[in-house]
């Protein structure tokens, strides 16, 4: 990152415990602007919580957390802020089941934002095209796939026009056949300079779009660093074994 620029996101020394289960150790990391960042360890590594703890899903007991330059506190204001400008995508797909899809994708920018009917449902429409599903508009989420449901979730998180995107395991719930739809989607949203913090093991997508790859594993980021050289020449034996499990 260039000197003076802003940091998309810090975390810096955070730690979390669900009771004696120290979760997350000690995580210092410093997303730039633009930055497309992976993340990927075995299940139990602390991905989900490090990643809930940057909206403020998961609290945590020692260290700071900024996104574009607020204080991430449990201060109900700077919450409000930060959920606002964050935009997160879960392995499931969470729409709403009795609203259409169009209806999922105008609730927060009207409620949240303020938004006036007609220019949410427009900016809703132009984000419906861009993952290639306008005409499903008024259709219901169960009345799709579960491609088509995830790329609604990814719109309907664009509405909120976030300065960040988090996303967690966003085709681990999909067929395979659905995979590349959502990853596509993915990488479109890449190259329009979106900054990116993605939990997946997809690491053909990783070596398409990510900037960085981080790897965790007990709770710590073990190593880090450009695919190519972090999938070709791992370190750590951890990553090593790892690796092996899943390329
Ligand atoms: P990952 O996403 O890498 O699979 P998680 O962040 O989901 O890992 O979980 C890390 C650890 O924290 C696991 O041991 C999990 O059981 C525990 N954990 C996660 N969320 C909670 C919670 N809400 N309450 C208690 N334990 C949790
Ligand atoms: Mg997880």
């Amino acid at each position: 990152m260039t000197a003076g620029a802003q940091a998309a996101v810090t975390l810096q020394g955070v730690n979390t415990s669900f009771g004696s289960n120290h979760v997350l150790r000690d995580i210092s990391l410093t997303v730039a602007q633009g930055e497309r960042v992976v993340i990927c360890g075995p299940s139990g590594s602390g991905k989900s919580t490090m990643i809930r703890c940057i909206n403020g899903l998961e609290r945590y007991q020692s260290g700071h957390i900024t996104v574009d330059g607020i204080a991430l506190t449990r201060d109900a204001t700077s919450l409000k802020r930060i959920r606002r400008d964050v935009g997160m995508v879960f392995q499931s797909f969470n729409l709403f089941p009795h609203l259409t899809v169009l209806e999922n994708c105008v609730l927060a920018p009207m409620s949240v934002r303020g938004m006036k009917r007609a220019e949410a449902k427009a900016l809703a429409m132009d984000y419906l095209g861009r993952v290639k599903i306008p005409e499903q508009a008024r259709k219901y989420p169960n009345q799709l796939s579960g491609g088509q449901q995830q790329r609604v979730a990814i719109a309907r998180a664009l509405c909120m026009q976030p300065r960040v995107m988090l996303f967690d395991e966003p085709t681990s719930a999909l067929d395979p056949e659905m995979v590349r739809e959502v990853l596509d989607t993915m990488v479109e949203l890449a190259g329009s300079g979106m900054t990116m913090l993605c939990v997946t093991h997809e690491m053909g997508f990783a070596r398409q779009v990510a900037d960085r790859v981080i790897f965790m594993d007990g709770g710590e980021i073990v190593e880090q660093g450009a695919p190519d050289t972090l999938f070709a020449a791992p370190k750590t034996e951890r990553l090593q074994r790892f690796l092996a499990q899943i390329l």
